[in-house]
């Protein structure tokens, strides 16, 4: 492990750790990584944080270039990693210099900034905020967690290597989508004619422009289950506009109404995205009071529509270019669904029957579904530590990220896309950022009331465990 405090290198302190209440954070991506800024702030106690990863890596940028071709998806002014600091980004953005040498940088609120910029921007946040607590020891271990589980005097053990464990009092777990393998490994000679990007959604538009402006590829065929390709982004940023009346509790009155309120926005000049950022505020209430027949009924139609067509949305110049290369034959797209993929091309099932397309070349950005069905996320579910959502794509939590597990709440936090089932839009960045601040406060509350006589018992079982 490598140990980031000053704490650490003193002998003598060993011991005063070792008092320490103990949190583990497993995965170090984007949600890890601001969930350890929200407790460095949040925690007021000192603590021992330890956070595993073997592959930690921001992944929204996923292996993009630093160029204009590869933009996030969010305007600079939703990206603050500091929800009491809603300009944070931009103030970190005008400080630097590349950004201040470009001509184009007025705006700068309403800009779509390259992945990497941001992973930047977060590295030195956290950076700053453990500078900030020389009371606080971290530790980074670059193992990969396979299993949690209770620990026999109160707590959580976490389980890595053969047979190492850990004991902590809290355990947050920010796997998202998991350890991740590539599909794109081909030995094909550059530029392939023919691509394949399975997808529809912005992550299969982004790699599919990538690939023809980076010059390796000269066509690339995009299959999209639902043939809808990602809506764009106004120019001008678009507030919040919420329908006139409440919005109906049941899912199809829900989406006739927002329809209506859309269309409406659309003759009226003002943009139907104003209507869906202010259903994205209503959508946690409409998303509780759907019977989970409905629930079920969005995960298996709407899910895939609203994904790729609405609620991602791409910048303006990234969708004139989509539909660019549409026109000019460089890309076409398939209404179909990916039955498999192999070395040398994609079975796809259309309403005609089975169909083999060869390529030289095979992306999946097909929608992720996150980790639950990792090893990790099955001991936890196992051990009464937490509950399977019903809609099967994650863990059950309340808005700070407690998983209210089958036995209440015991010290485990399952954050950002883990709570999808609970929680509607916990895999963007200002929710994720939003849910880790009520969670360093939730667990500051809780830390305050774990009765002292079990945190006797569980220190000196750590002090035996670790030697
Ligand atoms: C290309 C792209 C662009 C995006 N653009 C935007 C955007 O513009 N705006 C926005 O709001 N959102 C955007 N997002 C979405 C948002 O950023 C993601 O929801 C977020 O990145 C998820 O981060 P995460 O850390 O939860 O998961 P991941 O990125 O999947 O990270 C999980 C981490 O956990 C580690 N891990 C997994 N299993 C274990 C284990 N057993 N033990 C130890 N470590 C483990 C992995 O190695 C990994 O580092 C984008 C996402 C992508 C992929």
């Amino acid at each position: 492990m490598t140990l980031n405090s000053p704490l650490s290198s003193d002998r003598s302190r060993a011991q005063v750790r070792d008092e320490l209440p103990k949190i583990a954070i497993v995965g170090r991506g984007f949600t890890g990584i601001v969930t350890a800024i929200a407790l460095l702030k949040g925690i007021t106690r000192p603590f021992h944080l330890v956070m595993f990863d073997p592959r930690p890596k921001i992944d929204v940028s996923e292996g993009l270039r630093h160029s204009a071709t590869t933009l996030l998806n969010s305007r600079v002014r939703d990206l603050s990693v500091d929800p009491a600091v809603k300009e944070d980004f931009r103030l970190w953005l005008e400080g630097e210099d590349f950004w201040r040498q470009d001509p184009a940088a007025v705006d700068l609120d309403d800009a779509f900034v390259p992945g990497e910029v941001f992973s930047d921007y977060v590295y030195q946040r956290f950076s700053a905020a453990l500078s900030g607590r020389t009371d606080v020891v971290v530790q980074m271990c670059p193992r990969g967690v396979t299993a949690v589980d209770k620990h026999p005097s109160g707590g959580i053990s976490v389980f890595f290597g053969s047979e190492e464990n850990l004991r902590f009092d809290a355990v947050f777990l920010a796997t998202g989508f998991g350890l991740g393998e590539r599909t794109d490994v081909t030995s094909a000679p550059r530029p392939v004619q023919n691509a394949i990007v399975a997808g529809g959604g912005v992550r299969a538009v982004n790699r599919a422009l990538k690939l023809l402006t980076d010059g390796e590829a000269t066509h690339v065929t995009l299959i999209s289950s639902s043939r809808f390709l990602p809506q764009p982004h106004t120019r001008a940023a678009a507030g919040s506009r919420t329908p006139d009346g409440p919005l109906p509790a049941t899912l199809l009155g829900a989406f006739r109404s927002l329809r209506a309120a859309a269309n409406l926005a659309e003759v009226e000049g003002t943009g139907w995205q104003g209507i869906m950022n202010g259903f994205r505020l209503r959508a946690h209430d409409l998303w509780q009071g759907l019977s989970p027949e409905e629930r079920s009924r969005f995960k298996r139609h709407l899910r895939p529509i609203y994904e790729s067509h609405h609620r991602n949305r791409l910048p303006p110049e990234h969708h004139q270019r989509l539909h660019a290369a549409i026109s000019e034959g460089a890309i076409t797209v398939r209404k179909a669904k990916v039955e498999r993929i192999a070395t040398n091309g994609v079975l796809i099932s259309t309403l005609t029957g089975f169909e083999v397309l060869p390529a030289d070349l095979t992306i999946d950005c097909r929608f992720r579904s996150t980790d639950i069905d990792s090893p990790v996320l099955r001991s936890t579910i196992l051990a009464g530590l937490a509950r399977r959502d019903e809609l099967d794509v994650g863990i059950v939590v309340d808005r700070s990220g407690r998983a209210t597990g089958a036995q209440g709440f015991q010290g485990l936090f399952a954050m950002g896309p883990l709570g999808l089932g609970s929680l509607p839009d916990i895999d963007m960045v200002p929710v994720i950022v939003k849910q880790t601040c009520a969670a360093a406060s939730s667990l500051d509350a809780w830390l305050d009331a774990v009765p002292e006589e079990r945190a006797t018992t569980q220190r000196s079982s750590t002090r035996s465990a670790t030697g």
